[in-house]
């Protein structure tokens, strides 16, 4: 198949889990009249998983089924994704990759209160100190389109909402 661009702007928001992707995605899209893209639910919806992850119990997710299952709406644009990881997507669906951190402390309470303890709980909270989705964007996207965001009060949040919306218009006036 061709590989299409799209046709209109699509925003990824990454982060580790708890760090608030969903709750900025949701408003994000209703605000700028943007498609809103949940990738966990994408493939829970399709059924579209490979195996099971035994260190973590859980089923693993068949990415190149998912990318298959969103390649016609993320061609037609206007699409705000929600994922905890972002190598495995295409680069050139994307215009704007959003990195969202929180601080150890508050990301740790979310968590628990998610009912995360043990390991689970410890390697989110790593995957936030190591800053390893910030560096999985830097890798995977020109540099000129990640920006990290921090994501610990609601004012960051309203913060954060003006200003992706900024960015938005600056892609759709070009
Ligand atoms: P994610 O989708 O990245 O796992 P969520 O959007 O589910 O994160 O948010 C996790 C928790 O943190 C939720 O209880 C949410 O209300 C809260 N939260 C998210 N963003 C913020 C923020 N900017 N300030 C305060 N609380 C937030
Ligand atoms: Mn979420």
């Amino acid at each position: 198949m061709a590989e299409s661009l799209p046709r209109g702007p699509n925003i990824l928001i990454t982060g580790t889990p708890g760090t608030g992707k969903t709750t900025l995605g949701q408003e994000l899209a209703v605000r700028n009249n943007l498609k809103y893209i949940n990738i966990g639910e994408v493939a829970k919806e399709n059924d579209l998983f490979e195996g099971f992850d035994e260190e973590y119990q859980c089923p693993l997710m068949d990415e190149d089924r998912v990318i298959d299952e969103l390649e016609d709406t993320m061609v037609e644009g206007g699409n705000v994704v929600d994922y905890h990881g972002c190598e495995f997507f295409p680069e050139r669906w994307f215009h704007l990759v959003i990195v969202l951190r929180t601080d150890n402390s508050i990301l740790y309470e979310r968590l628990e209160k998610r009912g995360y303890s043990g390991k689970k709980l410890q390697d989110n909270i790593q995957c936030e100190i190591f800053r390893t989705i910030l560096d999985e964007a830097i890798e995977s996207y020109k540099e000129n389109i990640v920006q990290e965001l921090q994501s610990n009060t609601p004012e960051d949040m309203e913060e954060n909402l003006e200003k992706i919306s900024t960015w938005l218009n600056q892609l759709t006036a070009s």
